[in-house]
């Protein structure tokens, strides 16, 4: 049976990228040599590396004066790695989820935060509006695309200070002006490549803030100086990366990408919105394009259990909430195909129908 892939990520990537990834762990390119035995001080990996740099700053359209570095440690490591570089004194973040949540977490470690908002009174159903961020502040930090609760910033907002975005689960979604931003990264693992890459997309001129001593690993000035080769990187992971890229910029880049995720959550949530047993946990202009949440109305709750085995049958895989939240999760990363978000939408049409 044809799984549809709706994993919050670790997630669904281009077939393609899967394909190409395993023949170069057999045979890179025909060297006779697997992309895991080469250095990556070599000619060959250093032709990935760049191919893979250069196609992220295409895409992404990334101007003048920044740098990419593919790093370790995760999302994760960025939480800790931004403030440890850039929060001297005090420093402002919007509170939407979880995720925005530990990133606040690892930078009280370092100084003063702001909370400017927070979602948290309704579970993270909305993107708060309406708050002001202060001038005195380092940095302001937002998560774009808030994966567990299914909210999204889709529009670059305007800040008084350096814009800091975790972008993990909606980088390459939609067209960015990265100019607005001082610093954005992202773990690869929902929507670029597998697990194991950390992308950082970073003004250059930003480096001049930094004034506290830093260990070398976690200071970004060391990544910069030598892209990505300071150390040994995720070679593999960063190769998936580039094949990622390849089929993006294949089907005609990231507008390309953003209406056809158009097309699959429009699909979903119209369904969603005309459902008489379904309901969206999400405020409307808060909807993330990337992780679409829904719960059964409250007369229907008992059901939810009976529609996870039918989706199950039907071929649906990670369609059930975070714990935090409950019921339904659909990502709908770029890999996902408009075929897997109509296989699920006529699922719960089906189930509906029997069910009422
Ligand atoms: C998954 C995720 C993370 C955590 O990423 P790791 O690479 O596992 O550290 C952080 N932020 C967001 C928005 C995520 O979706």
């Amino acid at each position: 049976m044809k799984k549809h892939n709706f994993n919050a990520g670790p997630s669904i990537l281009p077939r393609i990228a899967v394909e190409n990834s395993a023949k170069a762990i057999l045979d890179l390119n025909g060297i006779g040599l697997s992309l895991l035995e080469i250095s990556h001080r070599s000619k060959d990996f250093q032709g990935i590396l760049d191919e893979t740099m250069a196609l992220f700053k295409e895409l992404l359209q990334i101007p003048a004066g920044y740098q990419v570095v593919f790093l370790g440690g995760g999302a994760s490591m960025q939480f800790c790695m931004v403030p440890y570089n850039f929060l001297n004194r005090k420093a402002a973040y919007l509170e939407t989820g979880v995720w925005a949540q530990k990133a606040i977490k690892e930078a009280k470690f370092f100084g003063e935060v702001n909370v400017v908002a927070s979602s948290s009174d309704k579970n993270f159903t909305y993107i708060p509006k309406g708050y002001v961020v202060p001038a005195d502040v380092d940095y302001f930090h937002i998560t774009t695309n808030n994966t567990i609760y299914g909210s999204e910033i889709r529009t670059d907002i305007e800040s008084p200070v350096p814009l800091v975005a975790d972008m993990s689960s909606d980088i390459l979604s939609r067209p960015v002006d990265i100019s607005k931003y001082d610093l954005i990264y992202g773990g690869a693992q929902k929507n670029l490549g597998p697990a194991g890459v950390t992308f950082v997309i970073i003004k250059e001129e930003i480096l001049s803030r930094v004034t506290r001593k830093i260990p070398t690993m976690l200071n970004y000035a060391t990544h910069l100086k030598e892209p990505s080769l300071f150390n040994t990187p995720p070679v593999f992971a960063i190769y998936t990366c580039l094949e990622t890229l390849r089929w993006i910029k294949g089907l005609g880049g990231v507008k390309v990408i953003e209406q056809m995720n158009l097309k699959k959550a429009n699909l979903l949530y119209d369904t969603i919105d005309n459902s008489r047993m379904f309901t969206g946990t999400v405020e409307k202009e808060s909807r993330s394009l990337m992780n679409i949440c829904f719960v059964m109305k409250e007369q229907y709750k008992d059901k939810e259990d009976a529609f996870m085995e039918f989706a199950k049958t039907r071929g649906m895989i990670g369609i059930k909430g975070h714990r935090s939240v409950g019921g339904f999760r659909a990502s709908t990363y770029n890999a996902l195909p408009y075929e897997s978000v109509q296989a699920l939408v006529d699922a719960m049409n089906e189930f509906e129908k029997n069910n009422i």
